[in-house]
Formats: C-alpha cells, sequence, structure tokens
C-alpha cells in the first residue's frame, strides 16, 4: 500500500501523451483501440495528466464529431519536395482525458480507417510528424510520448532528428508493440518522400530492409527510448525466427530497450454486474442462474435450440491466419459431432467467413456464424456462452480471454503471448487453473483441449463452476499494468 501511495505521488505531473491510430470509443477495429480508451484512464486515475492524439476520420460517429472544439491550424511541411499540408486540432474531454484529433481532410475523409498500405504509409506519415507539431502549437510539451504500432512509429524518429531542437524534442519515448504483424513497409523512396526524412535514416540499422524496401516500424523501434510489448512472453517470442517476423534480430540487438507489460481491460465497460447490455446482469453470487438466463436469450437471438444444458462456446475475432482458425476449421466437425453449439462473431478473410457460414448450415441450431462487426452481440455471447475459444498461432496479448475471465466464461486457448501469460492451465489432479490449453499448433492438441473441457463440463460440473468463479474473481483490470508503465515512464523522465 505505501508503494502504491508513493507512486500515486510520484505520478503527480507526469505529463504522458499517447499517439495511435485508433482509439475506443471513437473508432476501433481491435484490442489497440481498447488499451488506447482503457490505459490513458488507468494513468489518469495515478494522477498522470493524459492527452491521447489520434485522426480526425470521417467515420467518427457523429456524437463525437459534435463534442470537438477548433483548437487551432496551420500548415506543415511534409513531403521531401517541401509540398505543405494543413493541420486542423480538434479536441474534447472525455472523463478527464483530452483527445486531440488531426484533422485533414485529404488523408482521413475516406476509409474505415485503414484502406491499403499504398494509401495509409502518407496517412500515417503525415499523422506522426502533425502529432508532434500539434503538441509544440499547442505549447503542451510531454514528459513522454507514448506512441502505439507502425502507424506512430515514425514518431520517435522525428523526435530525434527534425524536432530534437523544438520544445517537444525535450521529451521522452516509449514505442508499444501491439501487433508486429503489420509494420508499414513500402519503397524505400515512397518512405523518403512521404517523410521528408534525411538520407542517413534509409540505413539497414533504420528503416532499410533490402535495397528496395523500407520499414516505418523498424525505423521506430530503432530510435525510440523503450520498447514495450503487450506481455512478457511475446516480448520474449518476437526475438525468435517464428514470432519475429522478419524483426527478430533488429528486436534481439534492441532488447535492452524492450519489456512486456500484459494489458488489462476496462473493467467498467466490461462488468457482468452492470452490463446494460445483457439480458440478466450477474455478479460471482449469481453467476450460474443468470448465466443460464444470458444462454438462454443467447439461444433465442441466434436461433439455437434453446437448451441450458448444452455446452456453448463462442469466438469473437478478427477471422485471420493470426488467430489460429484453420486449427478450429480442421477439426470442426469433430467438435460439432460432439453435440456442443458454437457460436460465431467476427468479419475477415473471405476464406474462414465462408467456411463458419458453411458450418452454420450444416448444423442448423447448433452452429450459428455472425458475420459482422457488433459490440452488443459481443457482450451477450461473453455472458451467455460456457467457453471462449482462442487458438492464435500468435497473440501478443488477447484481451478475448481477459473478458471471457471477467465474464465467467471459461477459456481455452493456445499457450503463446498473453494467452499463456494470463490463462493458467486447468489441473485435473487439484482442479486449480483458469481455463483449458494446449502448446504446439496442432488441430489434434486444439480438439483435445477442447474435449478436456466437454468431460469437466458434463462430467464434473461442481469443478466446472468453480473453475467459473476463479475466473470472476481474477484481477484483470487495468490498475497493476499502469503501475509497471508509470515506473517505465519515471524511470525515462529520471
Ligand atoms: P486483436 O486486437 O488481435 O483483434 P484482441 O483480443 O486484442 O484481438 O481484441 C479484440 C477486441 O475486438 C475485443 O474487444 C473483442 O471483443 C473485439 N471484437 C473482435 N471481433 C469483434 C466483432 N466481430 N464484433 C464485436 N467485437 C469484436
Amino acid at each position: 500500500m505505501a508503494n502504491n501511495q508513493e507512486t500515486v505521488g510520484g505520478a503527480k505531473g507526469m505529463k504522458v501523451a499517447f499517439i495511435g491510430s485508433e482509439c475506443y470509443p471513437f473508432i476501433k477495429t481491435g484490442g489497440l483501440g481498447d488499451v488506447m480508451y482503457a490505459l490513458p484512464r488507468a494513468l489518469l486515475r495515478q494522477g498522470c495528466e493524459v492527452r491521447v492524439m489520434m485522426p480526425c476520420y470521417r467515420c467518427i460517429p457523429e456524437k463525437y464529431r459534435n463534442q470537438m472544439n477548433y483548437i487551432g491550424s496551420f500548415m506543415m511541411n511534409l513531403t521531401q519536395d517541401g509540398r505543405s499540408f494543413y493541420v486542423g486540432i480538434m479536441e474534447m474531454e472525455l472523463d478527464g482525458v483530452t483527445y486531440d484529433f488531426i484533422d485533414n481532410r485529404e488523408f482521413y475523409d475516406w476509409g474505415n480507417p485503414y484502406t491499403g498500405l499504398w494509401e495509409d504509409i502518407p496517412k500515417y506519415c503525415y499523422f506522426s510528424k502533425a502529432s508532434l507539431a500539434a503538441l509544440n502549437y499547442m505549447d503542451w510539451i510531454p514528459d513522454v510520448i507514448h506512441c502505439h504500432d507502425w502507424q506512430a512509429a515514425l514518431v520517435p524518429v522525428y523526435l530525434r532528428t527534425l524536432f530534437s531542437v523544438t520544445p517537444v524534442g525535450a521529451a521522452r519515448s516509449v514505442l508499444t508493440i501491439h501487433n508486429l504483424r503489420f509494420q508499414g513497409i513500402c519503397s524505400i523512396d515512397h518512405l523518403k518522400y512521404w517523410t521528408g526524412l534525411p538520407d542517413f535514416l534509409f540505413d539497414y540499422s533504420v528503416f532499410k530492409v533490402n535495397d528496395c524496401e523500407a520499414n516505418m516500424f523498424k525505423g521506430g523501434l530503432a530510435y525510440t527510448d523503450r520498447i514495450t510489448t503487450v506481455s512478457e512472453t511475446y516480448a520474449g517470442e518476437i526475438q525468435t525466427d517464428f514470432y519475429g517476423e522478419g524483426l527478430n534480430s533488429h528486436l534481439w540487438y534492441h532488447r535492452a530497450k524492450l519489456t512486456g507489460i500484459v494489458n488489462g481491460i476496462d473493467i467498467d465497460i466490461w462488468n457482468s454486474r452492470t452490463d446494460k447490455l445483457l439480458p440478466a446482469p450477474y455478479g460471482t453470487e449469481d453467476v450460474l442462474s443468470a448465466k443460464r438466463e444470458n444462454k438462454k436469450a443467447l439461444q433465442e437471438r441466434l436461433g439455437l435450440a434453446v437448451d441450458e444444458n448444452k455446452l456453448v462456446i463462442g469466438l469473437i475475432s478478427r477471422l485471420t491466419d493470426q488467430k489460429g482458425l484453420d486449427l478450429i476449421d480442421a477439426v470442426f466437425t469433430q467438435i460439432a459431432d460432439d453435440g456442443v453449439q458454437v457460436v460465431i462473431l467476427g468479419t475477415g478473410d473471405a476464406r474462414y467467413e465462408n467456411a463458419f457460414r458453411y458450418y452454420e448450415s450444416t448444423y442448423p441450431g447448433q452452429v450459428c456464424a455472425y458475420i459482422k462487426y457488433d459490440e452488443s452481440l459481443a457482450h451477450q455471447i461473453y455472458a451467455g456462452s460456457d467457453a471462449l475459444l482462442v487458438p492464435s498461432l500468435f497473440e501478443p496479448c488477447g484481451l478475448t480471454q481477459l473478458i471471457a475471465m471477467r465474464y465467467g466464461t471459461v477459456p481455452i486457448v493456445r499457450e503463446t503471448g498473453g494467452l499463456k501469460d494470463t490463462v493458467e492451465p486447468y489441473n485435473e489432479y487439484t482442479g486449480e487453473g483458469n481455463g483449458f490449453t494446449f502448446d504446439q499448433y496442432r488441430a489434434d492438441l486444439l480438439l483435445d483441449a477442447v474435449r478436456r473441457a466437454e468431460q469437466v463440463y458434463y462430467g464434473n460440473r461442481a469443478r466446472w463452476n468453480a473453475i467459473v468463479t476463479r475466473d470472476m474473481e481474477k484481477d484483470v483490470s487495468w490498475e497493476h499494468s499502469a503501475d509497471l508503465y508509470l515506473k517505465l515512464y519515471e524511470e525515462l523522465k529520471g
């Protein structure tokens, strides 16, 4: 407690700017959006002053656009040939956090918010530079600039080069890897043109990948003061060939400044007791009866056979290779033939969308493939399912297993990245553990994990219920991780 109080005291006056491409509730396509929302709030509770900077996309809902105030605008040189671009700053405050939206209609009037790398590279070169210029313009100089993923990876490079002798140049930088698969790779000429950065940066130690290509993430990782990623296991994994996405040697070289800090979830949004989207909100004391009601409502809504005794397995995911869907595809028939119900919510690759639609038509009343992005249904699936499947090929942290646990839904996961760090395997001898896990990326092992879950659910309900309660009681909030970030910022501030 004393320690905690010290931290809170130390945080007073710490100024942190978050720079990233998405943030809930304005725009969210995945876990990055959740983190950009929840971590600033957790830091605010610790006494920090936090500003979040993101692009002013046209697709931000009107109700938020209407609350934004115009702060100012200026022209900014960007490209190699000195073209200058308009930078507008729109601002709003939400629960104590200030949000600054970088406005430029040429870049942000279309897309959702990503379109294709060819257009996204200029968009985020502009965004990174404009964010620093906006901090100078507003005369709000943070102690630490916390950048997220490749879209903000140029910030540390600009900070130590073109901005080093400007006021914002006094700030230190942290770059967080949420997902290394996406890096912002393009031709050297394209990046040189859009960044206007000097030639010496297009070297193998910074941007250069090969004779033709440059990599924005690589440059940011070289120039940032600290690198974090979203779990300790992933921090180790990305220094290996298999998970390193071509940057493993670069990350190994910079390993002294790399740490893993696991994500939390916002426990106000993900609160089964107060969740207005649930037919029957619940806490640990009434989880068993309420989950039966939520399951019934889910089955009715999705056209599944209403049966409280069926094990319902949920899957809420982007439908891409990363998420281990080929494993599910390989053993789907066996899982379905066991008689369990499966609910899929997700969008992504046509290959997986079509496979799940096919299973829905093959197993009517037993399988539902809801191929959409739907926040409200997501809440109902977390509450109404018994188990949630996350068999990812790689998973930097993963939020769905954390949300599932908070809702008393037992995760079935592959032991990789944050899944390994957050789900303790069920031990059939002691009854301990939070979920069912498998290690190697093999469909037979996934099937085995699902069947172990079925055995406990159908064969030893008391044990199952104990896992449910334990999951709900697990601390998946941001508080501990926010402390760790704060310590990191304090070290940097010196
Ligand atoms: P990633 O960032 O790799 O997509 P995470 O597990 O970190 O995966 O975060 C996924 C987030 O997106 C979770 O909040 C999850 O509930 C949400 N989500 C994913 N797909 C959908 C969907 N189709 N509808 C609603 N929410 C979704």
